[in-house]
């Protein structure tokens, strides 16, 4: 028996989570998936219950678990909190606990949404990249970082790009492996113009493969470029490896060519064997919790990308991926791919996808 925690977390993180737990039921009931689903709160959620975003306990939890499964944290009651007691804070804590040092975002075009792009759908009809974002490393964790205030009083703020050559290998080692599986293509992109971690980081990148990944085909892109390129010719890229902040910011506007955030699953994986976290690459959606309306996709897609990588059950992660596939063929839609449907709803559309399809 697996066991997956669940972190429902805020906003609408406990709407679409409460969907990944219903297909999970399903799967249980109907095709034998053995599986454990534990709760615990989480960001502004655990916050308001115990003080912390992130408690001992949960950690503890999370780090026992085969895999960790998070809806969204966030919102505007806790944006005053001092910053290691924001929801946010919670996150990167959960992240460097469990050692998670790759973000896979899969940017994949479903045929039934490439018109609800705000790109042109020749462009981004059968788009299937993969994004590998570091996640512990890099401006969001160097330090020296703070505010000071200077002799005049004015202010100073400082944050620290960061990484070492095991950071930068360990990531690339990742993109490597995962193109092999696909059209075995690598673009490394950095501000290797202008950064030092930049020149290192395509120093590195450039000597693992030369040493082990030769048969791969391997690209160097600055940062500014791909993030034109990808709404230029997004088809171009098959596995698109970065840093921590470019891979952030690239990976959002990757997101908007396949039409929503609420569509995007997302993977932060570690040494093998180690639990996985999975979440959607949306946020809590403040202005639309509570509502009813979100788009459980995102969420129930990291499910499938759980079941895949660390609940042992490719079978079921295939199959659950084919059913949201066969549910917007079918013409399901929650508000934002341009449909009427509600969170539950749309859950309704994949569960019963998920009965009619066959075991791949
Ligand atoms: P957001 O992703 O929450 O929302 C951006 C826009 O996309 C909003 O208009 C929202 O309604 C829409 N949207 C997002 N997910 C959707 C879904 N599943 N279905 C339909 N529409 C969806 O980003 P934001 O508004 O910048 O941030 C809100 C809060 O979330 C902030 O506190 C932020 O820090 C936090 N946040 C958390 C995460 C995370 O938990 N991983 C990620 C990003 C932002």
């Amino acid at each position: 028996m697996k066991t997956l925690l669940l972190l429902p977390g805020d906003g609408i993180g406990p709407e679409v989570s409460g969907e990944v737990e219903r297909v999970a039921e399903w799967l249980a009931r109907n095709v034998g998936l053995e599986l454990a689903i534990e709760r615990a709160p989480f960001g502004g959620a655990s916050y308001d219950a115990d003080g912390a975003p992130l408690t001992d306990a949960t950690k503890a939890r999370a780090l026992a678990a085969d895999a960790v499964l998070m809806g969204a944290v966030g919102g505007p009651q806790w944006a005053g909190n001092a910053r290691h007691l924001r929801p946010e804070a919670g996150l990167l804590n959960l992240r460097s606990a469990m050692e998670v040092f790759a973000n896979l975002r899969p940017i994949y075009c479903f045929e039934a949404l490439a018109g609800a792009s705000s790109l042109k759908p020749e462009i981004v009809s059968g788009l299937d990249i993969m994004i590998v974002r570091e996640l512990t490393g890099g401006v969001y964790f160097g330090q020296p970082r703070g505010i000071e205030t200077l002799p005049d009083g004015s202010k100073r703020g400082v944050d620290t790009q960061v990484y070492t050559t095991a950071e930068i290998e360990r990531i690339a080692r990742v993109a490597f492996e995962l193109a092999r599986q696909r059209s075995n293509k690598v673009c490394s992109a950095e501000k290797s113009n202008v950064m030092e971690t930049g020149l290192l980081w395509r120093e590195v990148v450039t000597d693992l493969h030369k040493r082990e990944y030769s048969d791969v085909i391997l690209t160097h892109m600055l940062a500014d470029n791909a993030a034109m390129q990808i709404v230029h010719n997004p088809k171009q890229f098959d596995v698109l490896v970065t840093d921590n902040l470019f891979g952030d910011i690239l990976s959002d506007e990757a997101a908007m060519c396949t039409g929503s955030l609420g569509m995007l699953p997302s993977a932060a994986i570690g040494a093998p064997g180690k639990p996985g976290l999975y979440e959607p690459i949306h946020g809590s959606a403040p202005d639309i919790a509570g509502k009813g309306v979100a788009n459980p996709l995102a969420a129930i897609l990291s499910f499938a990308m759980a079941l895949r990588l660390s609940l042992g059950r490719i079978d079921l992660g295939d199959r659950l991926f084919a059913a949201v596939a066969a549910a917007l063929d079918a013409g399901a839609r929650t508000r934002d791919i341009g449909g009427t449907l509600g969170t539950r709803e749309m859950g309704d559309a994949v569960i019963a996808a998920l009965g009619k399809s066959q075991q791949p």
